[in-house]
């Protein structure tokens, strides 16, 4: 049922529907390495045939894990839940080294759809570790990318580093050999402080050659911040597991606008609508653009939607697949 609305100067008492503004952010959703993990599964399910084995979600998507799960994937959270003669597909996340190494031990048919952007920061960490560097990494305990990176190298050489404060507490001193590197999908205002509190402490620190944070994660967080000031609320559809999403919430709410993360159009609750003008919508880069005109339709049903698109930046990334899909 309708949430009763105020009234808004206007607005003819005949209609039911008080108007709405909805800015739509530019870029949101699917990534370029998002799109190339679900190709990887879709055409390892055309190859090979089902069932193919994914370890952990492909990407952090319930709709798109679903979808995938329909047409004869298999999701499994470690290789040992795969039988040796199956097809198993890495997430678009990255897995430590001995992920691979199992496998190839087990003479399995895997493909690996880690996101060549998560295979670039693997490749700097083995260069860090090759030049005799400890690394700090900046990211999030637990999170499957940070588990695959920190998987580079042998342990003990590197040191996940999550918050400023952590920094304080490092036991390294001016002597040592240090460098950092950090997840991709980070709030780069957060990153941005850790790495200024970590050059602070440690002068020798040696920065990686280009940004971490990947093109997706920067243009989506810059997105929200050019409308997030003009709404009332902004909705960013995405999983509580997917770390880009959450941190679009965050750039919403920094700026003073409630935020809420959903995964699907019904969970808006219409009371969040009450006293509302200006909605901002956006999604995770594991977001299918399906599930925004989703969102936008279910607003329709309570209100007389305006749509308004703002575009911050033109994206238009492609990432190859692997041979073995291709040949
Ligand atoms: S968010 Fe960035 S790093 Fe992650 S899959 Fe997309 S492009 Fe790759």
């Amino acid at each position: 049922m309708n949430a009763p609305f105020p009234s808004t100067p206007g607005v003819s008492d005949s209609d039911p529907r008080l108007p709405l503004q909805l800015m739509i952010a530019a870029p949101r959703g699917f990534c370029a390495g998002v799109d190339r993990a679900i190709e990887i599964v879709e055409r390892a399910l055309q190859k090979y045939g089902a069932p193919v084995y994914v370890r952990h979600e492909i990407v952090h998507n319930r709709y798109v894990v679903d979808s995938l799960k329909a047409k004869g994937a298999v999701f499994v959270e470690e290789l040992d839940e795969v039988p040796d003669d199956a097809p198993v597909v890495f997430s678009a996340h990255g897995v430590p080294k001995t992920v691979p190494a199992e496998a190839e031990r087990r003479k399995m048919l895997y493909v690996d759809a880690t996101c060549p952007l998560v295979s670039k920061v693997h490749r700097q960490a083995e260069r860090q570790i090759e030049k005799g560097q400890h690394i700090l990494f900046i990211g999030h305990a637990g999170h499957p990318e940070v588990i695959g990176t920190m998987g580079q190298v042998p342990e003990g050489r590197i040191t996940l580093v999550e918050t400023v404060e952590d920094v304080a507490r490092l036991e390294f001193g001016p002597d040592d050999d240090l460098s950092y590197l950090s997840q991709t999908t980070l709030s780069v205002d957060d990153t941005r402080e850790i790495i200024a509190a970590l050059e602070a402490r440690f002068s020798q620190i040696v920065a990686p050659k280009a940004e971490d944070i990947c093109y997706a994660t920067s243009n989506r967080q810059a997105a929200v911040k050019d409308i997030a000031g003009s709404c009332d609320l902004v909705l960013v559809i995405g999983a509580p597991n997917s770390s880009n999403s959450l941190r679009l919430v965050e750039v919403a709410e920094r700026l003073g606008t409630d935020a809420r993360l959903i995964q699907r159009a019904d969970e808006i609750d219409p009371s969040w609508l009450e006293g509302v003008g200006t909605i901002g919508l956006t999604a995770g880069a594991s977001a299918p653009e399906k599930l925004v005109r989703e969102v936008v339709d279910r607003l329709s049903d309570w209100r007389q939607v305006e749509e308004q698109v703002v575009t911050s930046a033109e994206e238009n990334m492609v990432f190859k697949l692997p041979r073995q899909l291709t040949d």
